[in-house]
């Protein structure tokens, strides 16, 4: 069997999900098969890799142990709470568990209509699953927690949105796809049992230590606080904005999920907002901390009844454990800002100056990834042009860079530390929007040689790759991407 199953989600109560099998596309084609992870998950790639393959991850076929359900959960969405959301266009197929023990989701996306799906056809067209593969691959290469890409399959079925498009099938791994909003579900239904049941369930599955705590829920709330604030910090030190970061988009185990209407900064603009719906900039980018605490603030609401007997006492806790988001968010991003400039164990001083490049990035209108990576070229040839010509306004980041070389050079008399650290925060390639859309693009017209290509490169963000050097440029004024879309 291609897929060594053993699921447990299946087995919790039937509260939790909707059986359901994938409803079959009309000419599946693997447009293309992650090897590396399906090797890491102990997936018969070879099986995959073929016509049956096809069949199989665009949900035409079922695999032995495959037990198919869509999951329950509700979410806020832009603010306003929907108490019925769920799978409305994708199934998991069943769980895999990876040598290290750790167990892993596969779900398909695009595969049909649920109960879950309201008015929605359950399809994907193909751009957004182009879209997904390579923006979560990058983010893995990127060392950012992220769900994954396992396969992209063209559904030979066109779907309606704006006029007919081809559709697609995308297959997602993921720790879980418990989310928020799955907690909000049984919340917004008073089912405090089954509430338990999930807690429980999501301490065995993503924090066992929080089982050996005091009070496990609060550990899992602490843990959950954790890994997201760590998330968003690392988000925002690779320029990147979710763009949705609804309560049923943040999940549990930490990892990235849902790459809609998301995109990584070309130039620098604190409030940078991509999303074409998200017209009061909720979730731009420098307000994803905030918008992150208040998702958290969501989810500690859902385990007050079980978090103590005491409600006053609950809340006590909750608001306890919520307000270290703060802190862990804050001195993460720092560290990691800090790092982005070449130095380790930064001051506040230090947090200053980071402040002034991000002020000159605003005001000059630089890019974002080229202007952290051109900084350890102009230690290592000693000269600034290089990152001065990224920039609109000089004045500002000449004066800046004179404060920084400074400042480094103080510490230590050999930079080769400093020059160091910054390759390994800085990225080369990230997936620009233009790149993306440009693969899209291609992908509609059956050619998926720049959707490949793009993924091939994507692969090691941090090495020089002199084949490859137009990836790395920002777009051209014609090429800036402007606003993303769902794409749903
Ligand atoms: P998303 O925007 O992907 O986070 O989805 C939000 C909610 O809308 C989830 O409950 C999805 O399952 C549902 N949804 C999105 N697109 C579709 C679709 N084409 N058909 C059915 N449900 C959908
Ligand atoms: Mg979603």
């Amino acid at each position: 069997m291609p897929f060594p199953f053993d699921n447990t989600y299946a087995r919790l109560p039937e509260a939790f999900f909707a059986r359901i099998d994938p409803v079959p596309v009309s000419a599946p084609t693997m447009i293309r098969l992650n090897h590396e992870l399906a090797a890491e998950l102990g997936i018969d790639v070879e099986r995959l890799n073929s016509p049956e393959g096809a069949a199989i991850l665009s949900g035409n076929r079922l695999t032995e142990g495959s037990e198919p359900i869509a999951m329950a959960y509700s979410g806020h969405q832009f603010g306003g709470f929907s108490p019925q959301l769920g799978d409305g266009r994708a199934i998991l197929l069943g769980e895999v568990v990876r040598a290290d023990g750790v167990r892993h989701d596969i779900q398909l996306k695009g595969s049909g209509q649920t109960p879950f799906s309201r008015r929605g056809d359950g399809r994907s067209a193909l751009g957004p699953v182009l879209r997904e593969y390579i923006v979560s691959e990058a983010m893995a290469a990127l060392g950012v927690p992220t769900t994954r890409a396992l396969a992209a399959v063209a559904s030979g079925d066109k779907v309606v949105r704006e006029g007919l498009i081809p559709g697609g099938v995308f297959t997602r791994v993921a720790q879980s796809h418990i989310r928020i909003g799955t907690f909000q579900w049984f919340a917004a239904r008073k089912d405090h049992d089954n509430l338990k049941v999930l807690a429980d369930y999501a301490i065995a599955r993503h924090c066992p230590d929080a089982k050996l705590a005091d009070n496990p829920y609060r550990a899992l709330l602490e843990a959950v606080i954790e890994r997201q604030a760590r998330l968003i910090a690392h988000w925002m030190q690779l320029g990147f904005i979710h763009g949705v970061m609804n309560t049923d988009n943040m999940t549990i185990s930490g990892e990235t999920i849902d790459f809609g209407p998301c995109a990584f900064m070309d130039s620098f603009h604190p409030v940078k907002t991509f999303s074409s719906i998200d017209h009061q900039g909720r979730y731009a980018y420098a307000n994803q901390g905030p918008i992150g605490h208040w998702n958290l603030t969501r989810f500690a609401e859902t385990l007050l009844p079980i978090l103590n007997d005491d409600p006053k006492q609950a809340i006590a806790e909750a608001e306890l454990a919520l307000d270290t988001f703060a802190d862990i968010h804050r001195m993460d991003l720092q560290r990691r800002f800090i790092a982005k400039i070449g130095i380790e164990n930064g001051t506040d001083a230090d947090w200053n100056l980071v402040q002034d490049l991000l002020s000159a990035m605003t005001a000059g209108e630089a890019d974002f990834t080229l202007v952290f990576r051109s900084l350890p070229v102009a230690l290592e040839c000693g000269n600034d042009v290089g990152v001065i010509r990224l920039f609109n306004q000089q004045e500002a980041i000449s004066a800046w860079l004179s404060s920084w070389r400074t400042r480094l050079e103080n510490t230590s008399s050999d930079l080769r530390e400093a020059i160091t650290l910054m390759r390994k925060m800085n990225p080369i390639f990230i997936p620009r929007n233009h790149r993306v859309e440009e693969a899209i693009a291609a992908g509609y017209d059956g050619d998926f040689a720049p959707f490949h290509r793009l993924n091939d490169v994507l692969k090691t963000p941090f090495s020089e790759q002199p084949d490859s050097a137009e990836y790395e440029s920002a777009p051209t004024p014609d090429e800036v991407v402007h606003a993303t879309f769902c794409g749903t």
